[in-house]
């Protein structure tokens, strides 16, 4: 097949080598094979991948079996992995309190609990390509493509580059817009024995769900994967004092009947969406482009929509489009990533079993306001009016057939079982 684009496409380079970096790479070299390309992935080892994220959402399943071109069972032992039927939510709104948002079809659809760590090593098997170990200083759009300038290396010219070097220093409005609506900005990881075991031979079959459990400083996220369990306390720490969270963690390891523990990480957070994540030449994927708290574990999928839509986008159309199409692409991207922010936000507005200082908060503030943040003179895009689309949809009294598969971001089946059941 020819592709108008392919020419365009002979050196590319990924920079950084985290779950997004390691996608980008891995994407770049299936979709274009064999020697027409040159592809550079590039790290400083110095600086460390954040190693979190081990929830996904099931088109991650497939991307793996294509990318890897392995089966699936092997794919899931690989990442040492269990089958994630949804989110198990325990305590959340005001009327079911204990409820599950299964993936659609239910108990049907799976997607992975993973190491993150073990995805990247297992994606760089699959992945032909250079690797270069070096500070990048600066990665900037110039005539016909982008330039990654080094540290200790001369500067390189390609034709796209995907910038995956993770979390943004610092926010600044004219660049991030600030999803100020979600009330949570920082986590505390602790790992634990794990409670799921291997199966003989074979992959674990058992349905797991993540557990995300209300707590009075915010909520802890419980991952089943075959060696470990993965715990995380997620709070604001302008709101709740770490030593409180900490007590708190503790109490509910007690209670849940975990004896040990190792304390992994304290990991502060920002809630944006990178005002310009294409521009044409270069890339932003992963916590580069957009990040929001791990609620519905939106960040893997969101890098996944990143690099197909660009790679698909710069090898479908022809070059000379570029500058009409990469504002669109940029726009969609915006716009859906925004969507996702506007349904976790949303999770919190009918509060929790708490009635804490930080459940008040969440719900009496922090959620009002998202109609500013993500107003469409402050973003460029229509994500609220999608949102307000779907909420209204839910208040139907009878829901069309036709409309069954509207999506915004995620399917109007996400949207009914959370309404229902944190009733809102
Ligand atoms: C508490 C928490 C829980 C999470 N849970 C989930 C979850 O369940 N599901 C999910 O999908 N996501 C989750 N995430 C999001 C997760 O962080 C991302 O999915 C994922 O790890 C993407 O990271 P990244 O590859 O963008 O960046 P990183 O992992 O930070 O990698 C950055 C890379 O860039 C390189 N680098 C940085 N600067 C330079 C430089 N100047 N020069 C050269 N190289 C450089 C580094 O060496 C590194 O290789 C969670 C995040 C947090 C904080």
């Amino acid at each position: 097949m020819i592709l108008p684009g392919a020419k365009s496409l002979r050196r590319i380079a990924v920079v950084g080598r985290g779950t997004a970096g390691s996608l980008a790479a891995a994407s770049a070299a299936k979709l274009l094979p064999g020697d027409d390309l040159e592809l550079h992935h590039i790290y400083d080892s110095r600086i460390p991948v954040i190693g979190v994220g081990e929830g996904s959402w099931p088109s991650l399943v497939q991307e793996l079996h294509k990318l890897t071109d392995l089966p699936h069972e092997t794919v899931q032992q690989r990442l040492k992995g269990t089958r994630k039927y949804g989110v198990a939510f325990e305590g959340w709104g005001r009327r079911n309190r204990d409820f599950t948002h299964f993936f659609t079809p239910q108990q049907v659809s799976y997607a992975y609990h993973l190491s993150a760590d073990l995805l990247a090593e297992l994606l760089h098997e699959s992945t032909r390509a250079r690797h270069i170990d070096a500070e990048v200083l600066d990665i900037s759009r110039v005539e016909g493509g982008a330039q990654v300038e080094f540290r200790d290396l001369p500067p390189e010219r390609y034709d796209l580059v995907f910038d995956a070097r993770g979390f943004p220093k610092e926010l600044h409005p004219e660049q991030h817009i600030d999803i100020s609506f979600i009330p949570t900005n920082t986590a505390v990881i602790r790992r634990c024995p794990a409670v799921i075991g291997e199966d003989g031979d074979g992959p674990v079959l058992q349905h797991t769900y993540t557990r995300a459990v209300a707590r009075p400083h915010g909520w802890i996220f419980v991952i089943p994967l075959t060696v470990h369990t993965s715990y995380g306390y997620i709070f604001n720490r302008d709101m709740s004092d770490l030593a409180d969270v900490e007590t708190d963690f503790s109490e509910f390891l007690e209670a849940d009947g975990v004896s040990e523990f190792e304390q992994r990480a304290v990991i502060p957070f920002p809630n944006f969406v990178h005002r310009r994540i294409f521009d044409g030449a270069v890339a932003r994927v992963g916590n580069a482009a957009a990040f929001m708290e791990p609620l519905e574990a939106t960040a893997i999928v969101s890098a996944q929509l990143q690099i197909g839509m660009i790679l698909h986008m710069r090898l479908n159309r022809p070059v000379e489009n570029l500058e009409r199409d990469a504002p669109t692409v940029n726009r969609f991207l915006i716009d859906t990533i925004l969507r996702y922010g506007l349904f976790v936000g949303w999770h919190y507005s009918c509060g929790s079993r708490y009635d804490s200082r930080f459940w008040r908060h969440a719900r009496e503030r922090v959620w009002p306001r998202h109609r500013k943040a993500a107003a469409p003179e402050a973003v460029d895009c229509a994500a609220l009016a999608r949102f307000d689309e779907m909420i209204e949809l839910l208040n139907r009294p009878v829901i069309d057939q036709e409309d069954w598969n509207r999506m915004c971001a995620v399917p109007l089946t996400s949207y009914a079982q959370m309404s229902q059941n944190l009733g809102c």
